[in-house]
């Protein structure tokens, strides 16, 4: 099995740090895990020699901003300042590092020229070809600078009850594939009362947790027809998909309807995705949420995340003492209400939007 060479030195560092002669485990996330040891010492040799090549450098390196990568570099604070003040491109949600290049050779070289710019002015270039794109990639220059909320087609909604819907699972679950620790949903009226939930201590619970949420769903189907089971983004049908085939239910009528042609599944990221253009560099529902001039919408526990709360879960896994295990579970579960909170108030946001 091969693993990513940016982890084989990540952890390959690691073991030189520590000077541990033990390998290092790495979990695949499909309940698999594989070591590295010594035989990834010439690929972190490399990676070393590499740095000290830089650091030796008289100048800075000239670098492109990568949201997924900057935002959670320590060096973010340091390198940001100098991609604002030159307006770096790569800056805008959707351009990537290389498209920048290219547009800076062909004379498109800051947000305020790349706003200005015409869909022909611009030539084809890697990953910014076509004329949506590109005329997404204007829009999202003008959102940039000046705040602004650009709508590109009517969001279409599906009409219904809706339910919000979010899971919390746990990548490190030992021995076997992720198991979804908490199905959270959020009923009408839409209060932090209605937070309704299938919640398993530990993996040893997942077949049963699989099977409440099934039951859960039976339960809203009849009670709120038709049902729109809202969510953000796809990892909730996927996971559905995977519990089907994990416990061969794919011919379960509750399973057959939720992934179905007329399946009450609904990604409200796919409007987000296609009728918006926002004034951001990610478009995660945290992104949109927590935006003062936007959804404006807050979580309780600010330190929360989904990582935040495998760490908090893992810690319930192991805590013997049963006060502050209880503890754990409902500042978990708290989050996981939040999410769902956060969800009702994004569409409650995009009707308003699109009155
Ligand atoms: S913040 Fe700077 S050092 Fe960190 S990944 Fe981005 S460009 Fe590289």
């Amino acid at each position: 099995m091969k693993i990513k060479k940016a982890i084989q030195i990540q952890l390959g560092i690691y073991r030189r740090l520590l000077r541990n002669e033990l390998p290092a485990m790495v979990f695949l996330g499909d309940g698999r895990t594989a070591t590295l040891g010594d035989e990834v010492d010439p690929v972190v040799d490399e990676f070393i020699t590499g740095m000290r090549a830089l650091l030796d450098l008289p100048q800075q390196p000239a670098v492109r901003y990568s949201h997924s990568k900057c935002r959670i570099c320590p060096y973010d604070a340091h390198c940001r300042p100098d991609f604002e003040a030159k307006e770096d491109i790569s800056l805008l949600y959707g351009i990537h590092g290389k498209a920048a290049e290219h547009l800076a050779e062909a004379g498109i070289s800051t947000i305020s020229q790349l706003a200005m710019s015409t869909v022909e002015s611009i030539p084809d270039v890697p990953y910014l070809k076509g004329n949506k794109r590109k005329h997404r990639a204007i829009l999202q220059a003008g959102s940039f600078l000046s705040g602004k909320v650009f709508q590109l087609n009517k969001a279409a909604l599906p009409e219904g009850t809706w339910i919000h819907f979010d899971i919390e699972d746990n990548p490190l679950t030992p021995d076997r594939e992720r198991h979804v620790y908490l199905w959270g949903f959020l009923v009408p009226a839409y209060t932090r009362e209605n937070f309704d939930y299938v919640w398993t201590d530990d993996e040893t619970g997942d077949y049963d947790g699989w099977l409440g949420f099934l039951q859960k769903i039976e339960e809203y189907r009849s009670n709120y027809s038709p049902l729109v089971l809202a969510h953000y983004s796809n990892h909730e049908k996927a996971t559905i998909r995977q519990y089907a085939e994990r416990y061969a239910m794919k011919n379960h009528p509750t399973v057959t309807w939720l992934l179905g042609d007329d399946s009450p599944l609904f990604d409200m990221q796919n409007p987000v995705l296609d009728c918006l253009v926002l004034p951001l560099q990610g478009y995660g529902l945290k992104d949109i949420c927590k935006h003062p001039d936007l959804v404006n919408f807050q979580w309780e526990n600010e330190e929360s995340g989904s990582q935040w709360s495998v760490v908090q879960f893992n810690r319930f896994r192991l805590e013997t003492d049963l006060a502050e295990k209880q503890k754990l579970k409902t500042e978990i579960l708290r989050y996981n209400r939040d999410d769902v909170i956060a969800t009702r108030r994004l569409e409650v946001w995009i009707r308003k939007l699109f009155l």
